[in-house]
């Protein structure tokens, strides 16, 4: 068995379902990137266009120096049915965020791999994992090492898994024979997702016009949500999953997710004056260990307050005067009051 070999082993046996390696090269999509950065679609996550981080996406080496490989690395979460919608008086959470926290988990196992690597080799390894941490172009390096392609709602698809994954990137300073990247799969004439994004965020190139996108706007975003996108976001609350939703190579059923216990996951329809209603310290510790953290307490306030208005939830009504009149942070006030203005 080739060191190639024995590595992608050792990551199937970690709890990854992918593994492939290119050089530490700049990736082949690095100028679309640039042009998406000088055309603003990165809203205001002003991270994606630091200089550095700009500088780091052409050269991996910038984030390991002496990097030498690329190991992209893949594993599917669990979904709950497609079928299932939210009530009206239910809020909607995207699928990935049910789970305990994709970066903690990927990193623990990704760090695991680099040890088995450095016993593989018995060598000392300089490694670096990346889980959406560092200014790596992941889904580039994850096509071109052969898991799957950049699909037309910009997300990286596996033939086998779909495009439920979370993706990790270890950076090493080993030379691996690179893969190859697959040649038979695309999205060929299907536009479902782009049909049925609410918003038609995806853009012709395969990325997406975050300033449109409603998994940006509800997670990403501090401030006010522009009116327009409020009532597109229906009741979402956290994320969006249309575009992975509607997509043909979700539609099978998920055989493994090695590294998420289905029972773990958290309710994908919380209900939403509950939800409202939760003070921060019980919003802390119902998504302690969550990706729903991020949004942080108000943000999950001004989300619930704009589901509420476009549910149009009678039993809501005295909780969101109270808000509209009495809360002190600004933008879940105007929320609600936003909201109140939709019955
Ligand atoms: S996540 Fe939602 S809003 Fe964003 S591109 Fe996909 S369907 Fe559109
Ligand atoms: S819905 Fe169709 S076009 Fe969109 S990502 Fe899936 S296969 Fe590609």
């Amino acid at each position: 068995m080739s060191l190639e070999d024995l590595i992608k082993a050792e990551a199937l046996s970690l709890g990854f379902v992918l593994c492939g390696f290119n050089r530490a090269d700049t990736p082949p999509h690095y100028e679309a990137y640039l042009d998406w950065i000088e055309a603003g679609h990165y809203a205001d996550m002003d991270y994606m266009a630091r200089p550095n981080a700009v500088e780091a996406r052409y050269d991996p080496a910038k984030l390991l120096p002496g990097c030498r490989t690329v190991i992209s690395l893949a594993t599917p979460y669990p979904v709950p049915a497609n079928t299932q919608k939210p009530q009206q008086n239910q809020g909607s959470i995207a699928a990935y965020a049910l789970l305990p926290d994709y970066h903690q988990v990927l990193k623990a196992a990704a760090e695991l791999l680099a040890q088995k690597i450095a016993q593989l080799t018995d060598q000392p390894l300089k490694h670096l994992v990346c889980v959406d941490t560092a200014p790596v172009l992941e889904k580039d390096y994850a096509q071109q090492a052969g898991l799957g392609w950049i699909a037309r709602n910009s997300c990286l698809t596996s033939q086998t898994y779909g495009s439920w994954l979370f993706l990790c990137e270890l950076l090493v300073d080993l030379p691996l024979m690179p893969d190859q990247p697959l040649t038979n799969s695309d999205c060929a004439d299907c536009h479902r997702c782009q049909m049925a994004c609410p918003t038609k965020a995806i853009l012709p190139n395969r990325s997406i016009d975050a300033r449109r996108c409603l998994s940006y706007l509800s997670i990403e975003h501090r401030g006010p949500i522009p009116v327009a996108f409020r009532p597109l976001l229906g009741q979402r609350i956290f994320g969006c999953d249309t575009c992975q939703t509607i997509c043909p190579s979700n539609q099978k059923p998920q055989n493994t997710t090695p590294l998420f216990v289905i029972s773990e996951r958290l309710d994908p329809h919380p209900d939403l004056l509950q939800s409202f209603l939760l003070t921060e310290a019980d919003f802390k510790s119902r998504y302690a260990h969550t990706p729903i953290l991020r949004v942080k307490y108000q943000g999950f306030r001004r989300n619930i307050a704009i589901a509420l208005g476009n549910a149009r939830l009678e039993a809501a009504r005295p909780a969101l005067s109270d808000c509209a009149a009495n809360e002190p942070d600004a933008v879940v006030r105007e929320a609600a009051q936003w909201a109140l203005s939709q019955y």
